[in-house]
């Protein structure tokens, strides 16, 4: 290949999904990753319904099912007394979105769209450090594209380059001059087999979440139930204390040690070696400079409590694809700035959107003494069948800002009576 029409940079979940995005467009496209090899770390990762109705729309859907587990409820408790306090009907959501909620591995699911890739032709390249990026000049007839340099000095161009380089991207600062934000809070994950011990007595039809005083623990089944996931998060006093050394696990231990008996049962099974300090971004509303365009987690890492870090990247590529193929002219030339505008202008507010609500919902999840009961009060007095709260959400992605649901008013949680979760 001589050079590409695109060059993606990062091979993550949001860099492969954009790469089949656009290979299977008919574009020529070169993903660039600076490891040596093509892996995903960490256990599960939920999907729903407005990703595996993209999943659908590439013909995904079945195989990831195969490798995942499409489980009928989603339940949240109480993390001090293990009592329920209201769950979702993912059998019902389905119904209402027209696709599941499917929990997969991230491996999987990170093999399943690198297979895509492959097939779809795109040239995938491992040990390419991309350290800048830089805009072609160019006329308004013929826009320059952009240049991206590697760290051993050599240089790539194509005529859009797709920044998917995540939380520490290099071409962020393009668009922002911004840092991570820690949250003090840490996770800890890890997999047990479901044939016996901590995870044989485990329900696998089931998402649970137990949300607890700074802390929660949520577990679910994968690979089609031979795996049990477990999850548990909590706020680091160490970090609070602005100590180098914070989330180790005897932190874990101390915050989980109120929490009921199934909770704290998980906590020798988790990864004890590792952990993943929980960052996030303020959002930005500038994706795109030039011919350089942001996606995934370089655009939009959010705390992960809405579960939607990677299903916004997988949207964000598919984004892209529906508006190449909107801007596709019959000698196969596409009218990339056209495409990026598109992107620009419906992608940045929905995300915002998401990283603004899983900051509050995180402090929902995290409350203690009487906000905590009152929480849990509002929660067992909810509609299990109001879904208004996460139509936003799950319902099509939008191609469009007036494609958009409109906003709801946020709710403030002293007198809400539904769902207080949606902030502006
Ligand atoms: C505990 C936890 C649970 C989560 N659960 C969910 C969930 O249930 N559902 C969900 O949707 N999301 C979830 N997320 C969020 C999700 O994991 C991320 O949002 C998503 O993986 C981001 O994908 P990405 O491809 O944008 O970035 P990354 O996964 O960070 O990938 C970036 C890639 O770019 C490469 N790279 C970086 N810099 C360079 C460079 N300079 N040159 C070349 N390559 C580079 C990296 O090696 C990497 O391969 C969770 C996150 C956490 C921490």
């Amino acid at each position: 290949m001589t050079n590409p029409d695109v060059l993606i940079v990062g091979g993550g979940i949001g860099g492969l999904g954009a790469a089949y995005a656009l290979a299977r467009r008919g574009l020529a496209v070169r993903l660039l990753e600076r490891s040596a090899e093509f892996g995903e770390v960490g256990a599960g990762i939920q999907l729903a319904p407005n990703c595996t109705r993209i999943l659908d729309d590439y013909g995904l859907l079945d195989e990831a099912m195969d490798l995942g587990v499409v489980p009928d409820a989603m339940i949240m408790r109480d993390a001090v007394d293990g009592s329920e306090l209201t769950r979702l009907d993912l059998r019902d959501l389905e119904r209402r979105y027209g696709f599941p909620y499917l929990v997969i591995h991230r491996s999987d699911l990170h093999a399943m769209l690198l297979r895509a890739c492959e097939r779809a032709g795109a040239d995938l390249v491992t040990s390419q450090r991309a350290v800048a990026y830089a805009n072609i000049a160019g006329s308004a007839n013929a826009p320059g594209g952009a240049r991206v340099t590697l760290a051993d000095g050599h240089t790539e161009e194509a005529r859009v380059v797709i920044a998917a380089d995540g939380l520490h991207s290099v071409a962020r600062k393009l668009m922002a001059d911004d840092q991570p934000v820690s949250s003090a809070y840490v996770a800890y994950r890890g997999t047990v087999p479901t044939s016996g011990g901590r995870g044989a007595g485990v329900d696998l039809s089931e998402v649970v979440v137990y949300v607890g005083p700074r802390c929660h623990f949520v577990h679910y089944g994968l690979r089609g139930g031979e795996l049990l996931n477990q999850v548990a998060v909590f706020e680091s006093p160490k970090a609070r204390a602005g100590e180098e050394d914070w989330g180790t696990p005897d932190e874990l231990d101390a915050a989980f040690e109120q929490t009921c008996d199934f909770v704290r049962d998980g906590l020798p099974h988790m990864w004890r070696g590792k952990w993943w300090r929980m960052y996030d971004r303020d959002p930005i509303m500038r994706w795109v400079d030039g011919a350089v365009a942001l996606l995934g987690d370089s655009a939009h890492p959010p705390l992960q409590y809405i579960a939607q870090g990677a299903i916004m990247a997988i949207e964000d590529g598919w984004v892209l694809g529906e508006h190449v193929a909107r801007h596709l002219a019959g000698d196969g030339s596409v009218d990339w700035p056209a495409v990026l505008a598109a992107y620009q202008a419906v992608r940045p507010e929905h995300c915002r959107r998401v990283l603004t609500t899983s900051r509050a919902w995180g402090e929902l999840w995290h409350l203690d003494g009487l906000p905590r009961r009152q929480r849990n009060v509002l929660l067992r007095e909810r509609d299990t069948r109001d879904y208004s709260f996460v139509d936003w959400l799950y319902g099509p992605t939008a191609l469009h800002p007036s494609d958009e649901p409109p906003m709801f008013t946020p709710v403030p949680l002293a007198s809400a009576k539904a769902d207080p979760l949606t902030v502006t």
